[in-house]
């Protein structure tokens, strides 16, 4: 499969946010996010095809690991992203794959990170009718939800998003302790203000505010 990008930090999302993990980037997307914070991955996507061993070898570089981020792009499009996974998980690693939730793959996961993308997230161009036809797709969304331990992470980037994100888990039925929130934006202070008035907003509705460490420790970089 293609590979964006394999590195050693920590999780700065969700919540797992803080955790020693390797990451291991696909690259290739079937969304094309206006804000897409790795278009090397989606809008221009980059990397070295690598083979499923080659990919077990190298995460087995980072000795203490005991995580594994499957991301991308969109990890879940990826040709032998189960197969991965299961060399994974036979190596006890903790899996977690972070996804748009737009397609269903029965990888192996301990945590189904999904990411289902808002309005705010459709470009205009080309691909802004692909984009909407595909952003949201709820039995997709329901099945990934039933099959394994999950979390709901919106991307929020103006107020006007929290009914959006609303209206999907409601359709969803997800519990409010399952939903979190995070702030777009890949400045710290962006992440910052954003996220003072979405702490309100997860109070009010118990949701959960997720920051965005690796910015906030790294800036706007790849690799880390
Ligand atoms: S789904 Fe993720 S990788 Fe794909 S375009 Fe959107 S933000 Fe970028």
């Amino acid at each position: 499969m293609r590979i964006a990008e394999i590195f050693y930090s920590v999780q700065g999302e969700g919540s797992l946010v803080g955790v020693p993990s390797v990451f291991v980037r696909t690259s290739g997307c079937n969304l094309r996010c206006s804000w897409c914070d790795t278009p090397y991955t989606s809008w221009n996507p980059e990397g070295n095809h690598m083979s499923t061993s080659e990919i077990l070898d190298r995460a087995a570089e980072f000795g203490a690991a005991r995580h594994v981020v499957l991301t991308g792009g969109e990890p879940m499009i990826a040709p032998g992203i189960v197969e991965l996974s299961e060399g994974l998980h036979e190596r006890g690693m903790h899996i977690t794959v972070e996804t748009a939730g737009t397609v269903f793959a029965p990888v192996a996961c301990d945590l189904m990170s999904i990411s289902p993308k808002l309005s705010n997230s459709t470009p205009d161009g080309v691909f802004k009718a692909q984009h909407e036809r595909l952003r949201l797709q709820p039995d997709v969304l329901r099945k990934l939800m039933a099959s394994y331990d999950y979390q709901l992470k919106f991307v929020i980037a103006r107020e006007d998003d929290i009914d959006e994100v609303r209206s999907v888990v409601l359709e969803l039925n997800a519990p409010s302790s399952k939903v979190i929130l995070m702030p777009e934006g890949i400045s710290a202070e962006v992440l910052a203000r954003r996220g003072v008035w979405l702490a309100e907003i997860c109070k009010q509705y118990g949701f959960r505010l997720s920051p965005r460490l690796h910015v906030d420790l790294y800036g706007n970089r790849r690799g880390v």
